[in-house]
């Protein structure tokens, strides 16, 4: 199979970069090669850098730049924002209740639980509905006085559901509790300004909107009391300790910037695309069902599930069909977990190893949409053949 002759369907696992991005961030491996704590030319200049990167990611956040602390990944600033903030709670008072919805990515139920299991935090799940929302009210009511933070998740990577954050947001503030929201996966798709959301935390990360791996944000409201989870060196507001990476946090900003100027025009052309496959999809493959909310959902996300079918090994026949897609299934070999966002949906575990999400970009032509089509019903066939 020629590279040529593949699509790539798979844009919420990660986006090439940009073009304009790389170039952005060139001339800072070599020529500008500082370290930004230095005090010298080259030391100047990187500062310079970051600090432009700064303020430009903290415009299109409506914040200050001073709330922008620069981080390795989304998953790193997930983990400072559960484990800083639980931990500056602990050390005020005795505050030890967590809440986060059913449907968070690893990288925030994964600390939660560590914090659980470690430092004697109770974490409460808010469930989601059969579309995989939060609702503002259930929050509303799990909350107690000890309740030291609130994460749910922005938009969902498996599922594409966009969560009602704003309303959540604001009744976290009315109660006076902390609320952090992933929005990794939204950041590319959708509008993210902190005062409209009412967050106190916000995590993205570059490599799901065109820009660089290993490389991401959170946004801390200031005066959020937090601890640093990596300690060290004073960068980054005493509270992300390590060398800047100059380059990456320069190409996060650029491609940041990209993204959030390019919403609209990529939305609309994606949204028509992701239509027209969930209509298909639905209308050319027998037992198959959309999974997660039909209209609140990211414009570029299309998820299902098909009876009967094993989704680890769909994804292996489409790969060598060429086409590079996902699963909700975390498990990439050997005995598959369902699961825990589809689960939580009340989706049967058996049902939920059938699942298949395309996703895309302004890239994803009609034709390649028709290509999949021509295999895709023949495909799910054999699948349930073999898996019955
Ligand atoms: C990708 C993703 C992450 C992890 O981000 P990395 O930068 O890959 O560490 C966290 N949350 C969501 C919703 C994601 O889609």
């Amino acid at each position: 199979m020629q590279k040529s002759s593949r699509v790539y369907f798979d844009y919420a696992a990660t986006t090439p970069i940009d073009p304009l991005v790389l170039a952005s961030m060139q001339p800072y491996f070599d020529q500008l090669f500082g370290n930004s704590s230095s005090i010298h030319f080259w030391g100047q200049e990187a500062e310079a850098a970051l600090e432009d990167s700064r303020e430009s990611v903290a415009k299109l956040l409506n914040c200050q730049p001073k709330e922008i602390i620069f981080t390795s990944c989304g998953t790193e600033s997930d983990n400072l924002a559960l484990r800083g903030c639980a931990l500056a709670a602990k050390k005020r008072s005795n505050a030890g209740h967590i809440l986060i919805s059913s449907v968070e990515h690893h990288a925030v139920s994964q600390t939660a639980m560590q914090l659980q299991r470690l430092f004697g935090f109770q974490v409460e799940f808010i469930p989601v509905d059969s579309t995989g929302m939060v609702d503002p009210q259930d929050v509303s009511s799990r909350i107690r006085p000890d309740t030291c933070l609130v994460s749910v998740i922005h938009a969902n990577n498996e599922i594409g559901t966009i969560n009602p954050i704003s309303e959540i947001g604001l009744i976290c503030h009315k109660r006076g509790v902390l609320f952090h929201t992933d929005a990794v996966q939204s950041a590319a798709h959708l509008p993210i300004e902190v005062d409209s959301l009412h967050v106190d935390l916000l995590s993205i990360g570059a490599h799901k909107f065109y820009g660089p791996k290993g490389v991401g944000a959170l946004y801390i409201r200031q005066g959020t009391p937090i601890e640093p989870t990596q300690t060290g060196g004073g960068q980054e507001f005493n509270l992300r300790a390590g060398t800047h990476n100059i380059p990456y946090i320069v190409g996060l900003a650029k491609a940041f910037e990209i993204a959030q100027q390019s919403l609209q025009s990529r939305g609309q052309k994606v949204t028509t695309m992701r239509d027209y496959i969930i209509g298909t999809v639905l209308e050319a493959i027998p037992a198959s069902h959309l999974t997660g909310h039909p209209t609140q959902r990211l414009p570029n996300h299309a998820s299902f599930i098909f009876d009967g079918v094993d989704g680890n090994t769909l994804l292996m026949m489409l790969d060598v069909a060429g086409f590079a897609c996902s699963s909700g299934s975390a498990c990439k070999t050997g005995n598959p977990e369902p699961s825990e966002i589809l689960l939580a949906m009340g989706i049967e575990p058996r049902k939920a190893l059938g699942s298949l999400r395309i996703t895309l970009d302004q890239s994803t032509s009609s034709s390649d949409v028709q290509a999949l089509f021509e295999i895709l019903p023949t495909i799910v066939d054999q699948n349930r053949k073999l898996t019955t």
